[in-house]
């Protein structure tokens, strides 16, 4: 059974300390038994590193409208029944549970702050200006201001289909985006700069190779990649190869309109 002490050793292995700013995602079930549970993952986190976020998008958020812009990988008044059951965003409504329980209840933390954005709030400890950094416009900014400071991605137990991060290299190398909708008090906000598809993200472990550290960790393992590295790899082979980061998936919309706003010779 894994214990604060085996998460925090963890994390001085990776390096990381009062100096260290992170973007964290993570699996609590990833690891096996730990002993503490969650309050576990998030105390060892907040003991170690300076700074911390995590996302805490609420996709509930989200109403379609019946029409819209083209290509925009949505079907248009489709979803009349989600539309009916989407919640307003309020600040303190819960993350998704597709966030995981670490993200969550790092939210619930008394020292944590959230951002506003209606669907991909970020919250964080000693984060405030990275989180203020987030407009409707620029959704993944605070990576950007984590990457300027020198952060890193901290992966726990979980892969490369969970790093927000690389959207943010998305957007950076100039990878089409999208627009959604999300339903708040103040009536529908439109959302741009929505990112594309992650189902294919974990094509760049391989090139990560030497930029990662890795530790096992219980029945898994931890894996911090600095940020301008991660940025600078997946931009870079997004220039050399506009369909990087792709997945294969049959019918996945947000990937096809990629595809389809790149020329390939
Ligand atoms: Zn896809």
């Amino acid at each position: 059974m894994l214990k604060y002490r085996d998460f925090t050793r963890a994390f001085e292995e990776l390096g990381l300390g009062s100096h260290s700013l992170i973007i964290a995602h993570a699996s609590l079930a990833a690891f096996g038994e730990v002993a503490g549970g969650v309050d576990t993952v998030v105390g060892s986190l907040l003991s170690t590193c300076g700074t911390v976020i995590m996302p805490a998008f609420t996709y509930r958020t989200m109403v379609i409208p019946t029409v819209g812009p083209p290509d925009n990988a949505i079907d248009y008044g489709s979803t009349d029944e989600e539309n009916l059951t989407a919640e307003f965003f309020r600040l303190e409504m819960p993350a998704d549970a597709a966030m995981g329980v670490v993200a969550e209840t790092l939210r619930q933390n008394s020292m944590a702050t959230r951002s506003s954005h209606p669907i991909l709030s970020f919250s964080g400890v000693n984060a405030e200006e990275a989180l203020q950094s987030q407009t409707l416009e620029e959704p993944l900014a605070p990576i950007g201001w984590l990457a300027e400071y020198d952060g890193d991605v901290l992966l726990l137990g979980v892969g490369h289909t969970v790093n927000t991060s690389l959207h943010f290299a998305e957007k950076k190398a100039g990878r089409k985006q999208f627009i959604r909708w999300a339903l708040t008090p103040q009536g529908v906000v439109e959302c741009p700069d929505w990112p594309g598809c992650s189902d294919g993200f974990q094509a760049i472990a391989s090139r990560l190779e030497g930029v990662v550290r890795r530790v096992p960790l219980g029945e898994s393992t931890a894996e911090a990649i600095p940020l301008r590295d991660l940025i600078h790899i997946a931009v870079s082979w997004i220039h050399e190869d506009p369909r990087a980061l792709l997945c294969d998936r049959l019918g996945c919309e947000r990937c096809a309109s990629v595809r389809a706003s790149v020329r390939v010779e």
